[in-house]
């Protein structure tokens, strides 16, 4: 998102996106910052709300297109600076390390940080005070009153900032379809300890490595129980690296052991806390569960702890992971069948809390998908005072909104299409590619090789025709046949000139084949030609 004064202009967050239906083997996406290109002169700052991936994971890739300052909690920026290591850009990146409590002065904006609480810590959201009036964006936040690591949720700076005045409230929208409050991290304490209680083999437990109240819950009771933790998966020990570092987490001495002496305990002393809660193949979980990781898998006896929500589009790998463990007689525990996991975002109730403290004069639902952003505004409507659909707004993404004291409106909007992300070199997929592996996927692919003489451009033998997917193809069916003779007729009929051509040559034979599958099967393969020359 950024925000725009005049000719000065910030970001807030620049996050990546893990698309939900596997667009033909893309993993990532990040927005396509080319929009920017326009106010390029204007931007003077970035600024971070927190640490997750959907908040800084593109941070590289519009760092990269546009040099700016960076602004963060010192948590968010390490996490951050993890990151731009593996690009090798850190040297080239100005950051700038706040506090909650503090404003900072970016050109006629004043940022204010307020402290939230959310499933990460050392959280943000932003009074952004621009000579028009104040806007909160509220960054991911739940209202928290007894949160595990840190304070609850800062809300008497949000109720002063509110009595002072608030133009515009840009509100998390991830749980405005749930009911009631959000339960506090510490909520899943009972369960773990009855977990533990009760496991009388190894414990392996998976959650989000961001989800750094839980881990700090499983380190407290691993040492309540006596059990030693044993750390699994690159994204995990990173971040526990980075919360140890900072003092964030208090690891008693002598709790964590490496993978070789953890193998050298008794089954009830020890806990695994592992990555893969999604059923990600690769992750520490998954390979545990297929027997493909070095020297440990999941046995019978073992109790497997879930600790995390189920990511829409990630339900048939979690499925598929559970298969595995319950066929390594496994006992399973997950979100369902105990409390073991809370959500971070604000459900209905604290978004009345939110609402009510900040009291601005707009509402503009922000932070996940439309039918969220909708039901945040159905929601505040009926529940909170004064609010009707002229002062909440709801806007999608690449839409420009005017804001000023007295209306809110929707001015421009831009077509924003993804930029798509290689996972293994990182490297931006252009749009196209992704277009073709749709094709590809829906249609299959033919390819056609022609061969014709160089001197006399004639035709060499048959046209040759191959296929890979095409639905409605059989060798008995002889349709590669009647494909080769159609080819075979069209160049009879061309003019000399269109083959002395050969790219003309090409694209004709292309679209004469394209034709003929059209009109014979109705579908649209990829057609790739060759004309070869002898
Ligand atoms: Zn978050």
């Amino acid at each position: 998102m950024g925000i725009r004064y005049r000719d000065e202009m910030i970001i807030v967050d620049a996050g990546m996106g893990f698309p939900e239906e596997t667009p033909y083997g893309v993993d990532i996406s990040i927005p396509n910052f080319d929009f920017l290109e326009e106010y390029r002169d204007d931007l003077t700052a970035i600024v971070l709300t927190h640490g997750h991936e959907d908040h800084v994971g593109a941070l590289a890739y519009i760092l990269r297109k546009f040099n700016l300052p960076v602004y963060g909690s010192r948590f968010t920026l390490a996490l951050a600076e993890k990151r731009l290591e593996e690009f090798r850009m850190l040297d080239d990146v100005l950051m700038h390390r706040v506090e909650a409590g503090q404003t900072v002065e970016i050109g006629s904006f004043n940022v204010e940080f307020i402290h939230a609480s959310h499933s990460l810590v050392e959280c943000f959201s932003l009074a952004v005070h621009t000579p028009l009036g104040t806007l909160i964006h509220t960054g991911d936040y739940k209202i928290d009153d007894t949160p595990v690591i840190g304070k609850p949720y800062d809300l008497t700076t949000l109720r002063r900032i509110g009595d002072e005045g608030v133009l515009a409230l840009l509100c998390d929208s991830t749980n405005a379809t749930v009911p009631g409050r959000t339960p506090s991290e510490r909520a899943v304490i009972p369960a773990f300890e009855e977990i533990f209680e009760q496991a009388e083999g190894r414990i392996v437990i998976s959650t989000f490595s961001s989800s750094i109240h839980r881990l700090q819950i499983v380190i407290n009771i691993a040492h309540q129980f006596g059990r030693k933790l044993c750390v699994l998966g690159r994204s995990m020990q990173r971040n526990i690296e980075v919360a140890d570092e900072q003092g964030i987490l208090q690891i008693p001495h002598d709790t964590v052991v490496d993978i070789g002496a953890s193998r050298a305990l008794d089954d009830d002393q020890i806990v695994y806390l592992v990555t893969g809660s999604q059923g990600e193949p690769r992750a520490a979980l998954w390979n545990m569960a297929t027997s493909t990781h070095k020297g440990l898998e999941i046995d019978k006896g073992d109790t497997v702890v879930l600790s995390a929500r189920i990511i829409p589009g990630n339900e048939k790998s979690i499925s598929r992971l559970i298969g595995h463990l319950y066929k390594r007689g496994a006992n399973i525990i997950e979100e369902k069948r105990r409390l073991v996991h809370v959500s971070g975002h604000a459900s209905q109730e604290d978004i009345k809390i939110m609402v009510e403290s900040a009291k601005p004069k707009f509402v503009v639902p922000i932070h996940g998908e439309y039918r969220m952003l909708f039901r945040q505004k159905e929601y505040i409507k009926n529940h909170v005072a004064g609010y009707d659909d002229d002062n909440i707004i709801l806007i999608e993404n690449g839409d420009v909104l005017e804001i000023d004291e007295f209306a809110a409106k929707v001015v421009d909007k831009h077509e924003l299409h993804k930029t798509f992300i290689d996972e293994e070199s990182l490297g931006e997929i252009e749009y196209d590619v992704v277009r073709e592996r749709k094709k590809l996927a829906y249609g299959g692919a033919i390819s056609l090789v022609v061969t014709v003489e160089k001197g006399t451009h004639e035709l060499i033998g048959e046209p040759q025709v191959s296929f890979q997917g095409v639905a409605g193809i059989s060798p008995v069916n002889g349709f590669a046949d009647a494909a080769r003779k159609a080819v075979a007729n069209a160049i009879g009929e061309m003019k000399r000139e269109h083959i002395l051509d050969r790219s003309f040559f090409k694209e004709n034979l292309r679209i004469e084949l394209k034709r003929f599958v059209q009109k014979q099967l109705g579908t649209k393969p990829v057609i790739v030609t060759t004309v070869v020359e002898v």
